[in-house]
């Protein structure tokens, strides 16, 4: 028989899928993969039930419904200061990950070089090289997580169709300070590339830092592509509604893209988001309070335990150094080992990086109800005790 594609068969099952199997398997407390324990906020899950029932559950309009492009454009303006016309530069997707395909099938051309920044979610490089591109990796490292500024600047070039920048960024909790967004914005204006901005984690920031699109910083409104989703932003993961916000250059070959990939989003759930959207600003002040309460929690048992936990400015997730315990292995072999002997599962951090030597470090999801969190320490301590 013939195989399928050699890029995207190569890859396997992701590391999230594969170590939540193992923890159900081990009915271990799930602190892999980055969902949370509850069923998202009671009265935008209402406004998607009474839109399925009084709504119309027919194709929607292919860029999204209007309620919520405005409801889009008008975050835009509320958070960012930024201008946005709803009809020609706003999008709905099925969630960020169909949005990064868009985007990413719609502006890279056969050899075109890509900048990723390991380490990488990991739909990012298949989908990049799919499209025919050509990734320049750049290497940010624990426990600091610097942008080493040589290495991408070596890493851009007259070739560069884009980089793609997640920020706040997934797994090392690291928000790109406007300095070093300016080093980016310096060298797509040198090369004439493009950004696509993953901002998935936009308002899951902590201690009172901004979030600072890139796309805001002079010269960058015409150069990037900034991406949200609902499913962040309402705790409600598997609804897979994202937003895309570009200009109308960039937008129309996304689109084009977004047409042939799925065409629209439930309508019922893209009015819920649209209602969310507009929520006053305690709900986004509520939001990011109260999951710092379960990062300082989590950060304060692990640490108690003996891991050396990484600073974290934002997103679901700690990275932990969990050589301080005493434990002979490698990080994947340690994440195996704590799902099936403690019941406890984590993610090996090497699974977001092609090669090399970050090998040691475990990062643990904190969106969870303080309950499963105290459970997951309480079973760690017993283990580690024994
Ligand atoms: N980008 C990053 C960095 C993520 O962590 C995630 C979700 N884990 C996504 C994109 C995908 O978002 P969605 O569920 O809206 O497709």
């Amino acid at each position: 028989m013939k195989p399928g594609n050699a890029i995207l068969s190569s890859y396997g099952t992701t590391i999230f899928e594969i170590m939540s199997r193992l923890a159900q398997e081990h009915d271990a407390v799930n602190l892999g993969q980055g969902f949370p324990d509850g069923n998202g906020p009671p009265d935008v899950v209402a406004a998607a039930t009474d839109y399925l029932v009084h709504g119309s559950n027919q194709y929607p309009s292919m860029m999204g419904l209007p309620v919520l492009r405005e409801a889009v454009a008008r975050n835009n303006k509320r958070f960012y200061g930024m201008d946005v016309d709803w009809r020609t530069e706003v999008m709905v997707t099925s969630g960020a990950t169909e949005a990064l395909a868009a985007c990413l099938f719609g502006l890279i051309e056969q050899g075109d070089e890509v900048v990723l920044i390991e380490p990488l979610y990991d739909s990012y490089l298949p989908i990049v090289q799919r499209a025919g591109g050509v990734a320049r990796l750049v290497r940010l490292e624990p426990p600091d997580w610097a942008l080493p500024e040589d290495d991408l600047v070596n890493a851009f070039s007259d070739g560069t169709k884009l980089i793609l920048l997640n920020t706040p960024m997934n797994p090392c909790a690291k928000i790109f300070r406007r300095e070093e967004l300016e080093i980016i914005a310096g060298l797509m204006e040198k090369h004439d590339a493009f950004a696509v901005c993953d901002e998935v984690y936009e308002h899951l920031i902590f201690d009172g830092l901004p979030h600072v699109p890139l796309m805001v910083l002079p010269g960058m409104r015409e150069r990037c592509v900034r991406i949200g989703s609902a499913g962040k932003t309402f705790s409600l993961t598997g609804w897979k509604v994202g937003y895309i916000t570009a200009s109308p250059h960039l937008l129309m070959p996304i689109a084009r893209t977004h047409q042939f990939l799925t065409f629209t989003t439930p309508p019922n759930l893209q009015a819920a988001v649209a209602y969310g959207l507009d929520k006053n600003d305690s709900y986004f002040n509520n939001l990011s309070d109260n999951l710092q309460v379960l990062r300082d929690y989590l950060v304060g048992g692990l640490t108690e335990l003996g891991f050396e936990v990484l600073p974290c400015d934002g997103t679901y997730f700690i990275t932990t150094d969990f050589r301080p315990l005493g434990f002979n292995g490698n990080d994947v072999e340690f994440c195996r080992h704590i799902t099936t002997e403690a019941g406890v599962a984590a993610v090996p951090v090497s699974a977001f990086y092609q090669s090399g030597e970050v090998k040691h470090f475990a990062r643990f999801c904190f969106c969870k109800e303080e309950a499963s969190l105290t459970k997951a320490l309480d079973r760690l301590t017993a283990h580690f005790d024994s």
